[in-house]
């Protein structure tokens, strides 16, 4: 089983995230228009996960095979001569890569990227802060995702304080699976919680995501039964979670344990996110996997309805019956 990694320790310097993503314009992690800022480090490692590069917490280097013009500046750059370009394409000794960039600087074909830059919460809080008049005209806001913004709580404590000092709404979409008091200094300066129950089978669930669920269940109960917001999400994926008794058992959790839920979402699974396991030089497993039915969707959110009477929808690529 997957261990959780080390929390970010508070100290007299100002803290540091890495973050491998700020998208703008984003509308479906929260309402309105958002920014989502996306954090390095994830204490789970789920089979499907869409963002690989978001679940070690240190910087990688990636190699865009189809940008790769085979000039080998990176070659001649790299101080540690952490780089090849073999018949089969680049080979990254990551045991030697540093990160330091210097590939990417000399690249000709922009084809090396190093994912996951450090910034300080005013370097972050000028960048979201960009996109103010699209949060004030829209209800929006910012959210602050992943990975994990429970990787470097003072740092997402801090920022958050930022952004609601200055009138931008908040928002955190957390695994859950970090113990409470990780959450403490979060809390306070959130408007909204996007919280995952994925999976309600232990078993499944720590084979699925590498972790058991005894803090995401002792979570989802004490935040849902605060007065911050929430909206619950389960990816349905092939095989994984897309059992009619897991939905089943998520909806009544929610009826009977979360008042605080608002919206329960369906997010139906796609297999888009290919390409960035191999530039990792990782597999996805789930490459062969089909999308999910329309019909299969529909059953679920009925499912779900049947069992909370809240705001229930389901969203994302579906196959056609005969596909
Ligand atoms: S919780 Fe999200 S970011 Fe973390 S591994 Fe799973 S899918 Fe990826
Ligand atoms: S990031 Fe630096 S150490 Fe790593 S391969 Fe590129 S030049 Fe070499």
């Amino acid at each position: 089983m997957k261990s959780y990694p080390a929390l970010q320790k508070n100290s007299n310097e100002a803290p540091k995230a890495v973050i491998f993503n700020i998208q703008r314009f984003s509308t479906e992690d929260g309402p309105g228009i958002r920014t989502t800022v996306f954090f390095k480090g994830c204490p789970l490692s789920c089979l499907w996960c869409h963002n690989p590069e978001g679940i070690r917490q240190k910087p990688e280097l990636m190699w865009y095979e189809s940008r790769c013009i085979g000039a080998r500046d990176c070659l001649t750059a790299c101080p540690e001569s952490a780089l090849s370009l073999t018949p089969k394409g680049m080979v990254i000794d990551r045991e030697r890569c540093t990160t330091c960039g210097k590939c990417e600087e000399a690249c000709p074909a922009a084809a090396l990227e190093v994912i996951g830059k450090e910034y300080t919460v005013d370097e972050l809080f000028f960048e979201v802060n960009k996109d103010e008049a699209f949060y004030r005209n829209s209800g929006g806001g910012v959210t602050l995702g992943g990975g994990d913004p429970g990787m470097f709580p003072d740092f997402a404590s801090r920022f958050l304080a930022r952004c609601k000092e200055a009138g931008i709404s908040t928002a955190i979409d957390t695994t859950g699976a970090f113990a409470e008091k990780a959450y403490d200094p979060i809390l306070p300066h959130t408007d909204l919680i996007l919280y995952d129950l994925k999976q309600m089978d232990e078993e499944m669930h720590k084979k699925a995501t590498g972790v058991g669920l005894a803090h995401i269940l002792r979570n989802a109960e004490l935040f849902g039964s605060g007065d911050i917001p929430m909206w619950v999400r389960t990816p349905i994926i092939p095989g994984w979670t897309d059992q009619e008794e897991n939905v089943r058992a998520v909806a009544r959790f929610i009826a009977e344990k979360m008042p605080a839920v608002v919206r329960y979402e369906l997010l139906a699974f796609n297999n888009l996110c290919v390409d960035k396991y191999q530039r990792l030089d990782s597999s996805y497993k789930l490459c062969d996997a089909p999308l999910i039915k329309k019909e299969t969707m529909e059953k679920l959110a009925s499912i779900a309805k049947e069992n909370w009477s809240g705001d229930v929808r389901w969203s994302g690529a579906t196959r056609l019956e005969d596909e």
